[in-house]
């Protein structure tokens, strides 16, 4: 059996004024794929991993582009580089003659280029153009992916996490690559239910260990657990504008069996009807800046976290947000705070000076200009790195580029050149700085796992504060997503209703 594997992950912010290129993503070819991926705790090692147990598969690495972190829309020639690369990759698999039996794809889904506002949908169409109607595709997906018509058209079934915050990267790969194997065989024959929910979602609800959210999630695995091929939600990135911006609920039957699509497509609506019935409760409460910045004035004993998600890198934000330390500085804070801050200019004055040197620079904005203005520190050099660190969620090597810790009497600023994933605390370890060892810590990431800040904090504080991740989501404006959407607009009436696709059977 050959199975091509291949990989794409990016995901935007479409309110981030700075758009991203290629030269934002790490991208390797062929077997480069199966070395990168080695140790990783992945969607594509996990895959991988199921695969090898199969002595008759003969892997066909193809392409991998994986985003440094999410950032702003994709450039038109960042886009044209990427889908050229990733579509020449598998029919230059195809042009080696071996028959192809299966394919898997790991995506994020919640891209967004200039000029293709469905970026995943439109390679997933012509992949099977190229790939034609007979070899099954099976992709895995983030549930914070938007999911398209185009993607459950050309796709055979879609795979997505079950945790938020994610950590089952890993299984959400095998379980891909298992039911793409049970596709091969003929044991399954997939048959999609999705229904469309008219909503956007944040907040501690969407924890599937504790919230809300999680409720869904269960169906979906007692699904999955009694031998179903797949079954998900999918809750889009309410960040990224694009027309199909919105939930759904996706059950993937097992079109051999009788009643197998009736009883999907039940399980899909009442999945769909469960969200609905809490998404009101599926929104941040949120501190307003003048109130979070009081409370970490009061410096109690123990650590305040001040969550910043309206800048979270992760989500696709440009990471410059200096508005929490413009709040504290204009309060005279007096404890010790770390806070982290995507500034290129400044680490470049930092490297110039040497470490030990005292710089006068502008702190923050210098991307975001709209939303944040420049606050000029003098601030002493502590440590340069070159910003290449492993994280502790998945074992992956990050790139923040070159990186200064910069230190004032009551600030400790970990300035990188380029924006890094902040959702768990591997920025702060990987440059001597423990979070626990400080008064306030700004983080900026809507949801790490517990144990990471949650649990040990004295007080953990969402504040509302500008970004183009904001939790606030009306402050966004958006323009291209369709409408009416909750909580955008009012949306007094839902009625579930399952769609049905269904390749070549149709
Ligand atoms: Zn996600």
């Amino acid at each position: 059996m050959n199975i091509l594997i291949a990989e794409i992950k990016q995901e935007v912010s479409t309110f981030n004024p700075v758009p991203s290129t290629e030269h934002d993503f790490v991208l390797h070819w062929g077997d480069e794929i199966i070395a990168q991926h080695h140790g990783v705790k992945s969607e594509m090692s996990g895959a991988i991993d199921i695969f090898c147990q199969h002595a008759d598969v003969t892997l066909k690495p193809s392409y991998s582009a994986r985003a440094i972190t999410s950032a702003g829309v994709l450039t038109a020639t960042g886009w044209q580089r990427l889908s050229h690369d990733f579509l020449s990759a598998i029919a230059a698999v195809m042009a080696q003659n071996d028959t192809l039996h299966g394919v898997y794809f790991a995506m994020h889904g919640a891209m967004s280029a200039q000029g293709e506002l469905d970026p995943e949908g439109y390679l997933i169409e012509q992949a099977r153009a190229l790939l034609g109607d007979h070899i099954p595709i099976v992709v895995s997906l983030d549930l914070h992916g938007i999911l398209t018509d185009k993607m459950l058209t050309h796709s055979d079934a879609v795979v997505p996490y079950h945790t938020y915050p994610h950590t089952d990267f890993y299984t959400t790969g095998q379980r891909a690559a298992r039911l793409l194997l049970r596709i091969i065989s003929g044991e399954v024959r997939p048959v999609t239910a999705r229904v469309a929910i008219p909503a956007l979602v944040r907040g501690d609800e969407l924890i599937t260990a504790s919230g809300l959210f999680g409720r869904q999630i269960r169906m979906a695995e007692a699904f999955e657990a009694a031998g179903g091929p797949s079954a998900g939600m999918f809750i889009g990135n309410p960040f990224t504008d694009v027309p199909e911006l919105r939930s759904n609920s996706v059950v993937v039957a097992n079109g051999n069996d009788a009643g197998a699509v009736a009883a999907a497509t039940v399980l899909a609506e009442q999945m769909a009807n469960d969200f609905w019935a809490c998404h009101e409760h599926m929104q941040v409460p949120l501190t307003s800046l003048a109130e979070a910045t009081a409370l970490a004035c009061e410096c109690v004993p123990g650590t305040t976290i001040l969550v910043d998600a309206a800048d979270a890198t992760s989500s696709g934000a440009s990471g410059d947000s200096n508005i929490i330390l413009q709040a504290l500085v204009a309060a005279g804070y007096r404890g010790q705070a770390l806070l982290p801050i995507v500034d290129a200019p400044a680490v470049q004055a930092a490297f110039a000076a040497g470490v030990g040197a005292s710089i006068c620079v502008p702190i923050g904005g210098a991307l975001d200009q709209a939303r944040f203005t420049p606050l000029e520190m003098i601030l002493k050099v502590r440590l340069l790195s070159e910003g290449n660190f492993v994280n502790e969620s998945d074992g992956a090597v990050w790139h923040a580029g070159p990186t200064a810790v910069l230190q004032a009497a009551h600030y400790t600023i970990v300035a990188t050149s380029r924006a890094v994933s902040l959702y768990n605390r591997s920025l702060f370890y990987a440059h001597g700085c423990d979070p626990a060892k400080f008064d306030c810590v700004v983080v900026k990431s809507p949801q790490c796992e517990r144990h990471m800040f949650r649990d040990w904090a004295a007080r953990y504080i969402d504040v509302d504060a500008p970004g183009s991740t904001s939790a606030n989501v009306r402050s966004l404006g958006h323009r291209i997503a369709r409408r009416p959407l909750w909580p955008l607009d009012p949306v007094a009436h839902f009625v579930a209703k399952a769609e049905i696709f269904a390749r070549g059977q149709m």
